[in-house]
């Protein structure tokens, strides 16, 4: 069983909690362009991959059928522990050559675009970790029943939610043995003493034995992000940017040994050929000014699109896979069209006026059936959008004058 889904309303509901604890104490407050951007990344990442985790799984099981090393039964309360114990082991590995390969750093660099560090940069989530499946091929040599993996696994994901903050310093002994905010901040950190360091999921145990241990230091306060920045509120380039610069560098590689090797070498290496220029891990944050009015309709229409993308989700197997892509690609083009609302794009507006009509064209057709009234609200949403986008582009052009 995959216990996620049934964690996502508690996550938003932290989050809240966490923004108004921010908002009051005035401490780590959020960022909107970063939040939503985190978010979005969290949503896109269920819709590229809803049904991921359980295909991998069973597909490794039918591969391993009759193999395995032992039979092991899923009412065994010791087999549940050590299946927890030994896939935060698998995730260690996973997650360390998620930083020290390039072809999976391309998959993993999601989770740490963000220039923040709160519970939103949890859900921070990749839409291409396709490749990581192979670090727990052992657990099924072993015998562990999928079901039991994507349980425990799913588990492991859940408990990494709440080490994304600040507010949490330190929880004394307990630093020695679980994966905490403290070294999760570390983490996350680019500082030079920081980076590379502490990727247990659940026990820092691992870090400690196999020296990729590193203490947050009260001198060096944490410096969130990728040293090469993100640059951008694009779900789509931020899934895809690792990639389009791994064979950029492949074209520009001198020798043929270096094409193949630097995607399985740290992200930072550059070989003879490339662009060698150095990246400034203290270069301000990515954080374009526009218009209230702009961060107004963003916020509102990010939750439009978050539970839009729920919807199609939810009737993903009533609809044919034509109208799923369809659908898909609408809540895709939605996202992307906010972030550029969010950094300021000229041809955001214009961007964002297609995407109504398109959407309430789309609407019309889907619903003619139903009720008029929900076609009314659609009409209506698409008409106040209209002229939300109108007055935000024309202050927005004040404001820039
Ligand atoms: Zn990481
Ligand atoms: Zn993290």
């Amino acid at each position: 069983m995959n216990f996620v889904p049934y964690a996502i309303p508690f996550f938003i509901l932290a989050i809240l909690v966490e923004f108004v604890y921010a908002r009051m104490t005035g401490r780590y407050p959020y960022r909107l362009n970063d939040t939503v951007s985190s978010l979005t990344m969290g949503t896109v990442s269920r819709l590229m991959g809803v049904v991921r985790l359980g295909l991998t799984a069973f597909l490794f099981e039918w591969l391993i059928d009759g193999r395995t090393l032992l039979i092991i039964s899923t009412e065994s309360a010791l087999a549940w522990i050590a299946a927890f114990i030994l896939y935060d082991l698998c995730y260690y590995f996973s997650h360390r050559y998620g930083h020290e390969w390039r072809i999976l750093w391309a998959a993993h660099v999601a989770h740490h675009q963000s220039e923040e560090f709160n519970l939103s940069t949890a859900l921070r989530q990749t839409s291409t970790g396709y490749l990581n499946a192979i670090f727990y091929v052992p657990l099924y040599l072993i015998g562990f029943p999928a079901e039991m993996l994507i349980a425990v696994g799913s588990l492991n994901l859940i408990y990494q939610f709440w080490v994304h903050t600040e507010h949490v310093r330190r929880i004394g002994f307990l630093e020695y043995i679980l994966v905490t905010p403290s070294n999760h901040r570390v983490h996350h950190a680019k500082n030079p003493c920081y980076i590379d360091r502490n990727y247990g999921g659940v026990f820092i145990l691992w870090d400690r034995l196999f020296g990729t241990f590193e203490d947050e230091r009260e001198n060096e306060p944490c410096v969130y992000g990728i040293t090469e920045q993100l640059n951008s509120f694009n779900p789509v380039w931020a899934n895809v940017h690792v990639y389009l610069q791994g064979f950029k560098d492949m074209a520009a590689a001198t020798h043929w040994k270096d094409k193949m090797l630097l995607w399985f070498k740290g992200p930072g290496f550059k070989p003879e050929g490339t662009d060698q220029e150095p990246h400034d891990w203290q270069a301000p944050k990515f954080d374009p000014e526009v218009t209230l009015l702009v961060k107004r309709y963003t916020f509102v229409h990010f939750w439009l699109m978050v539970i839009a993308t729920f919807v199609v989700l939810g009737f993903q197997h009533a609809i044919s896979p034509l109208e799923l892509y369809l659908l898909a690609g609408l809540c895709l083009a939605g996202f992307c069209s906010l972030g550029w609302l969010l950094e300021g794009k000229r041809y955001a507006f214009p961007f964002e006026a297609a995407r109504m009509i398109g959407s309430g064209l789309v609407a019309s057709v889907v619903l003619s059936q139903a009720a008029v009234a929900i076609a009314g609200l659609v009409v209506s949403l698409v008409v106040v959008s209209l002229g939300v986008l109108f007055f935000g582009k024309k202050q927005m052009t004040l404001e820039q004058a």
